[in-house]
């Protein structure tokens, strides 16, 4: 913990600074990935509350998803600023309904609709509308848009024709489906994700009582990704805020990645002709990536198009020089995974066998849809490479956690009738036997999928355990319950060992040292249902934002064909092409070798600006080494560099982080 107020402040640069103390007034930070966006707002509340000006109970931090809010709420403790509501949006509305449920509502408390598909799909059919799959897929996000643009089944139609959206359907089809919908969830005493924002938004409008209770117990605001808000919750924000102006938004508006659910930039871009005297604060060093990973994220942007990509802010590498992004092309999707799973089982080769050592946490597979994870589970399973799959989810939510947590309160309370039956058996396989009367094993399940995800939660639990045993060796099983119900109440979750499988959607704001994008073709980026000029370049938002996750190594790949034999009709993503030195045949299956950079490298496109050495950094001035994009005395091995490199890495970042290397 920093031993005073200023303390907080070292770490940061001079605009970061800025965010930092400017602690009264609206402040807009418009800045690209990994420039420390959010470094600097949780350092700014930290600087607040430890400088006396915020209550720290006063200030409401609205993160995008759940994970980055347990993420902010435990670095602000490590900065001495505990007590901070972090929380999503929809979060923070649900807290706020359910305690004024009773007084604004009155009755008894709905319960959150989980299956929205089904009921859907169900209205339909009460409309005599069958919806397909892909049917089904839009009527949903047909309904969601309407409902954050807050638009009646009635006023769909009038709003979806005068706003720039393709309607999917039929307007006067879907305002029926959505009314149905509205009505069937309306008798069964459910509300759905939006309705959470709605309702609150509502008693914040007719309520000014309720209002006034909420206004004195929030004073201050940030919102980090502030570029994807929707009109919804941009609404509830000024409800929050009444005529104060103690927010903090920060943003950048090339990674709008949500705007088919009603998202917009224009609120981020707007913020400054809102409110005229806000400071206004550019941060433009990446401190993330390496400068290769951010000479390809510019190059993204550089052929972006559109309202965004006029604001887009060319970023600058603080880092030393990393191994150039690496392209790799197959021949069918199951020889990509396996492809992939073989080259991440050597990134985790300990360094004492001769490998890079990188731990499985360090490592992300990400895609665009959540059905490709699939091969990738497995491939990884045979592989024996430890995973998880939802690395956005917070931990002690988990239904297995919850489960897990049941069990062991019953048996901790079994045991307190029954003087700690265990003695002489350890605290952490006392946990684990608790476990196993629930069906859990100390070997992982066979295969893959769900299965194994849960299983790896679980294993987390007994190692925490086994931490914990060691940290208090004369623990009984209800301390370690109680141990568990504190770091729940803190979100302070234990590491899930695992390669981090997550689509980019969720990757959002999240950083690994190495990172796969998978599946890269078109058709999957962008992906086919993406048809308009804006869903295009929504998708290449996308593919910056997968990029821009990388710290250190990032391998992009692709298949041309499905399954072993098909057809090779598909092609790598257009948003790669000038991207990737050239396109390459099938990349040397299952080792990733050099084939996919340098057997392409010769016929890509002269890249601008000097170009470093990929082995040892310096900058190529022959023609032949420009080709190879090495020294031609420097080891031509891809992999052997990649993990040499990866060994200097680790302890780079040790270093920056204060502590052993990994
Ligand atoms: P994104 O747009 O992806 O959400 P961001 O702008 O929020 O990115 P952060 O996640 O805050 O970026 O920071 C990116 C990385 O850079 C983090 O690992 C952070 O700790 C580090 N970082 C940020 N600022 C500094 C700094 N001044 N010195 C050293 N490291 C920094
Ligand atoms: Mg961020």
């Amino acid at each position: 913990v920093p031993d005073s107020a200023d303390a907080v402040l070292d770490g940061l640069d001079p605009e970061q600074r800025t965010v930092a103390t400017t602690l009264r007034g609206p402040v807009c930070v418009l800045a690209g990935a990994g420039t420390g966006k959010t470094r600097a707002i949780t350092h700014r509340i930290a600087y607040g509350v430890r400088a006396g000006v915020y209550q720290p109970n006063t200030v409401l931090a609205v993160t995008f998803t759940a994970r980055a809010a347990g993420e902010m709420r435990g670095r602000l403790r490590q900065l001495g600023a505990g007590g901070v509501q972090t929380r999503t949006f929809h979060a923070a509305a649900l807290r706020q309904l359910q305690f004024f449920w009773p007084k604004a509502i009155g009755g008894e408390q709905p319960r959150l609709l989980e299956r929205k598909h089904q009921l859907v799909a169900e209205a339909g059919a009460r409309c005599r509308i069958r919806l397909e799959r892909a049917e089904l897929r839009d009527m949903l996000g047909e309904i969601e848009w309407a409902k954050v643009t807050q638009a009646t089944p009635e006023d769909y139609p009038a709003v979806v024709a005068k706003s720039d959206r393709d309607a999917p359907r039929d307007p006067a089809e879907t305002s029926r489906v959505y009314a149905t919908y509205e009505r069937l969830k309306r008798d069964r005493g459910l509300i759905d994700f939006e309705d959470v924002l709605l309702l609150t938004v509502g008693i914040l409008t007719d309520r000014p009582d309720i209002a006034d209770t909420i206004r004195r117990q929030y004073q201050h605001f940030t919102v980090d990704e502030y570029q994807d808000v929707s009109p919804l919750q941009q609404r509830l924000l000024q409800l929050w805020l009444g005529d104060r102006d103690s927010v903090c938004v920060v943003g950048d508006a090339s990674q709008t990645i949500y705007s088919f659910t009603g998202a917009t930039p224009d609120h981020l871009l707007n913020f400054r002709a809102q409110h005229p005297e806000a400071t206004l604060v550019k941060l433009v060093r990446d401190y993330r990536s390496t400068p290769q990973v951010v000479h390809l994220a510019n190059g993204l942007l550089a052929q972006a198009k559109g309202r965004a990509a006029e604001h887009r802010l060319e970023l600058v590498s603080q880092r030393q020089p990393g191994p150039e992004p690496v392209f790799h092309e197959h021949a069918d999707e199951p020889a990509e995974a396996e492809a992939t799973a073989g080259r991440i089982k050597e990134l985790l080769t300990p360094v004492a066998e001769g490998g890079p050592g990188v731990p499985a946490s360090e490592i992300a597979v990400l895609y665009r849809v959540n059905a490709q994870s699939e091969i990738y589970e497995q491939a990884l399973a045979d592989a024996g490479v430890p995973y998880q799959l939802r690395g956005a989810e917070r931990f002690f939510d988990r239904q297995e956690i919850q489960q897990a947590g049941l069990a062991l309160r019953g048996a901790s309370r079994a045991a307190g009738t029954d003087t700690s039956a265990a003695e002489g058996e350890g605290l952490a396989a006392e946990v684990g036997a608790v476990l196993a009367s629930t069906g859990w094993t100390p070997e992982p399940p066979a295969g893959s999928g769900a299965a194994r995800d849960r299983w790896e939660s679980l294993r987390a639990l007994v190692r925490l355990a086994e931490e914990f045993q060691r940290s208090r060796p004369d623990a009984v099983l209800a301390d370690f319950v109680a141990e568990l119900a504190e770091r729940a109440a803190a979100q302070h979750a234990p590491t899930v060992e695992g390669v981090t499988l997550a689509s980019f959607h969720t990757a959002k704001g999240l950083e690994w040292d190495a990172v796969f994008l998978v599946g890269l073709t078109d058709g999957m980026l962008p992906i086919t249902h993406a048809k308009t000029p804006e869903q295009i370049e929504e998708e290449r938002r996308l593919l910056y934002v997968g990029v821009t996750r990388a710290r250190f190594h990032l391998c992009m790949s692709w298949a041309l064909a499905r399954s072993p034999g098909g057809r090779a009709g598909r092609r790598p993503s257009r948003f790669l092409d000038g991207l990737r030195p050239g396109s390459a045949s099938d990349a040397a299956r299952g080792r990733g070798g050099a084939g996919g950079v340098e057997r392409g490298g010769a016929k890509g496109r002269k890249p601008r600006g000097p170009v470093p050495c990929r082995v040892c950094g310096r900058t190529l001035t022959e023609a032949t080494e420009l080709k190879l994009r090495r020294c031609v005395d420097c080891p031509s091995t891809m992999d052997e560099e990649l993990y040499e490199r990866m060994r200097e890495w680790r302890l780079e970042r040790a270093q920056e982080l204060g502590r052993p290397a990994y």
